[in-house]
This record gives structure tokens, C-alpha cells and sequence, in this order.
């Protein structure tokens, strides 16, 4: 089996939550650095012990305990905006991995608790502390955690957008450029 096909069946073994908390930019270099032997098996607290279990399967080797310094291994964490904080400054919307954030610039902004992985990664961003991390069975209505492969259609949706819209960006800046220099001319 080559590098490519190990890395894939590492990848797909891993939750999609790209919540980094393995230390690594993503699952896909998470699965990379295991592939290439660079990284322990026990740094993805969002796949818990079923993940844990599956990857010594694959690579056949024993189950190391939890790094618990990467987080808490297994919680099915979500988080909530406080409406009566939100100042609709949309800061929380690019960090999200997912898009599972909504609302317009100067509104109030509703997390899509179905869509949300826990990852935390829009916490940090938001500048008068409004989103809340919880337990998932601790709000009014209870939702499962998404599935590893909702997750990843997501992210990649989520990369697609990103791309398209800096290419947009691209063109508008070389456009103003051109402009700009016929005026001069
Ligand atoms: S889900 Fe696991 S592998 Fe993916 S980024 Fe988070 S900790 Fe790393
Ligand atoms: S809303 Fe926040 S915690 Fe939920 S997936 Fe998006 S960035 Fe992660
Ligand atoms: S960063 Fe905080 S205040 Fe700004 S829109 Fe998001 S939740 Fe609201």
C-alpha cells in the first residue's frame, strides 16, 4: 500500500470536525503526520474511543491511552449564542470549518445545533464572549452530533466557497487595478 491509500484510510477513520485539537491543521495532516509516523494514534478527542479503537485496528498496533492534553475525549459538545449578547458582527462566520453559523452583518447570529460539530473554533473569535460551549444533551432540544461524512461535505463545501470567493476578490482587485491604470494613461 502506498502513502496516499494509507493516509486515505487513516482520513476516513477520523471524525471531520477539523477542530485541530490533535495539534495538527485539520484531520487530512492529522492523518498524514500518523501515516508518516509522526504522530501517536490517541490525539482526536472528538472520535473518542471508537476512533481510537479503529485506528489500532488498522495499523495493528496496541491502543494507547487517550492524550487528554489535546481535550476531553468523546464529549458531543455544542455551542449557543446568547441573542441578548450578539451584536451581529459576523466575526464567528469565516473560523466555522462547517458553516454551521447564520446571520447577517448587524443581526443576530443562530448556530445550526444539527450542523455544529463542537470544534470551538469560532469561541475565540467572537468579541463580547456571547457563544457558549455545552453539553449537547444539555440544551432544551437535544440533537445527535452530525455524522463524519456530513461533516466532511460540509468542510468541503465550506473550502469550495473560500476558494470561489478569493478568486472573486482576485478578480475584482485586477479589475480596479486595470481601471486604474487606464485613467492614468
Ligand atoms: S477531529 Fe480529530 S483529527 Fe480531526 S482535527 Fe479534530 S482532533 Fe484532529
Ligand atoms: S459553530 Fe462554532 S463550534 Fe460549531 S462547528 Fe462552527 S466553529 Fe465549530
Ligand atoms: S462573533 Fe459573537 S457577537 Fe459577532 S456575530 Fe458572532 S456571536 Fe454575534
Amino acid at each position: 500500500m502506498d502513502r496516499t491509500q494509507r493516509v486515505q484510510l487513516i482520513d476516513d477513520l477520523l471524525p471531520q470536525t477539523q477542530c485541530r485539537r490533535c495539534g495538527y491543521d485539520g484531520c487530512r495532516p492529522y492523518a498524514e503526520a500518523i501515516a508518516d509516523g509522526d504522530a501517536n494514534i490517541n490525539r482526536c478527542p472528538p472520535g473518542g474511543d471508537t476512533t481510537l479503537h479503529a485506528l489500532a485496528k488498522l495499523l495493528d498496533r496496541p491502543v494507547p491511552t487517550p492524550d487528554t492534553d489535546c481535550g476531553e475525549f468523546g464529549a458531543q459538545k455544542t455551542v449557543w449564542i446568547d441573542p441578548h449578547s450578539c451584536i451581529g458582527c459576523a466575526r464567528c462566520l469565516p473560523p466555522c470549518p462547517v458553516d454551521a453559523i447564520i446571520g447577517a452583518s448587524r443581526q443576530l447570529h443562530v448556530v445550526l445545533d444539527a450542523e455544529c460539530t463542537g470544534c470551538e473554533l469560532c469561541i475565540a473569535h467572537c468579541p463580547v464572549d456571547c457563544i457558549v460551549l455545552m453539553d449537547r444533551n444539555e440544551r432544551p432540544s437535544p440533537t445527535v452530533a452530525p455524522a463524519r461524512e456530513e461533516n466532511l461535505q460540509r468542510f468541503q463545501a465550506h473550502e469550495r466557497r473560500v476558494v470561489q470567493r478569493n478568486e472573486r476578490r482576485q478578480q475584482l482587485l485586477a479589475e480596479r487595478k486595470k481601471r486604474a491604470a487606464s485613467l492614468i494613461a
